[in-house]
């Protein structure tokens, strides 16, 4: 499949014929190659006379044109690893061996079959659509610091998918990029951060990143809740290996900075981009529906929410936040 793709790539069209004879193997072998291309979840046209292509604004994951891209103290402090295929990019990062304790290892996958969100939800990226990022990076300090830390994560993505002509983004806590369309927030990005070791001592963080690049109007179709791709938010075609590059300079940038100063350095900004700020929000907190006010976060990353009973802070972990919908008010009203 790779070497179907590497002759691909240029997004000209290119027989059967031809494909099979730079590669020695029948045009039967091509097709499928191309269906199984195709299976999970690639674009590609198929036009009479004239043969094969990649949907016109496809562009394939190319880890020079990555690395090139990056700033060079960025480019110092990063193995990038891109592959076709995998279960899931936070996996994979871990199985890499590490280059070094002071390098953060970065990998990259056109394809996850099993791509995660929190608390056992999935993450769903067609073949060539996303990017599926996912870094290790090795802290020191502890687990017991890393508070807020997802916020620090979110706030960075939006900064570089703002770099890369998105605009009209916002957070919703703990760190999904939305984007606020006129018809409410649609979800363009999410990610998961899976932490491993000492509470006071060394840990290693995984932070995987899920980007919609240019989905199909089918799978658009097929998320079970608002979503959109850095191609509708852009209006134009938007380079993968770009917005990749400007990510993994933002996150190494924002992971720096929050192991010398912590999530305080961003609570200001982190506030001036929250999707709810000052709104009637729900929140499911561990299966239980809690109504409120969004007061923004306190110096931990924690989420104020103004209830009927003062105050409440929450963290992280097994809570979700929900805009209030007229339906959830009344609800909320009658309880
Ligand atoms: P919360 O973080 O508040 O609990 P969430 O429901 O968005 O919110 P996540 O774990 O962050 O949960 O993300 C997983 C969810 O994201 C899926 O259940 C699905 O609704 C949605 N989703 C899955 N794939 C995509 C995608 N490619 N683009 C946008 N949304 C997606």
């Amino acid at each position: 499949m790779e070497k179907v793709l590497e002759l691909l790539a240029d997004g000209g069209f290119h027989s059967g014929e031809a494909l099979g004879s730079v590669l020695g193997i029948s045009r039967t072998a091509i097709w499928k190659k191309l269906k199984m291309l195709e299976q999970l979840g690639l674009q590609i046209d198929s036009v009479k006379g004239r043969g094969y292509r990649l949907h016109p604004g496809i562009e394939l994951l190319d880890s020079e044109r990555i690395l090139h891209a990056l700033d060079p103290s960025v480019q110092k402090a990063v193995v990038v690893h891109t592959c076709l295929k995998t279960g899931s990019t936070n996996d994979l990062v871990r199985a890499i061996p590490v280059a070094g304790p002071l390098i953060k290892t970065v990998c990259l996958a056109e394809y996850q079959s099993n791509g995660r969100g929190r608390r056992g939800r999935s993450w769903s990226n067609p073949f060539g659509s996303t990017i599926s990022l996912s870094v290790r990076w090795f802290y020191r300090a502890g687990m017991a610091s890393l508070e807020g830390l997802s916020l620090a994560i979110g706030l960075g993505v939006l900064k570089a998918l703002e770099r890369c002509e998105g605009s009209h983004l916002r957070l919703k806590w703990p760190n999904d990029v939305l984007w606020s369309s006129a018809n409410g927030f649609k979800k363009l990005s999410g990610i998961l951060l899976e932490v491993h070791g000492d509470p006071t001592g060394d840990c290693e963080v995984i932070i995987g990143i899920g980007v919609n690049i240019a989905l199909s109007p089918e799978h658009i179709n097929s998320i079970n809740q608002p979503a959109v791709d850095m191609q509708r938010v852009c209006g134009s075609t938007v380079s993968r290996n770009r917005v990749a590059s400007e990510l993994i300079n933002e996150l190494c940038r924002t992971l720096d900075i929050f192991s010398q100063q912590g999530f305080g350095y961003f609570k200001e900004q982190w506030e001036q981009y929250d999707a709810f700020a000052a709104q009637d929000v729900v929140l499911d907190a561990s299966g239980k529906t809690v109504f409120g006010v969004a007061s923004g976060v306190n110096g931990h990353g924690g989420l104020l929410l103004k209830t009927g009973e003062g105050m409440i802070i929450f963290n992280g972990g097994e809570v979700s936040l929900r805009a209030m919908t007229p339906e959830k008010r009344r609800c909320g009203k009658s309880e």
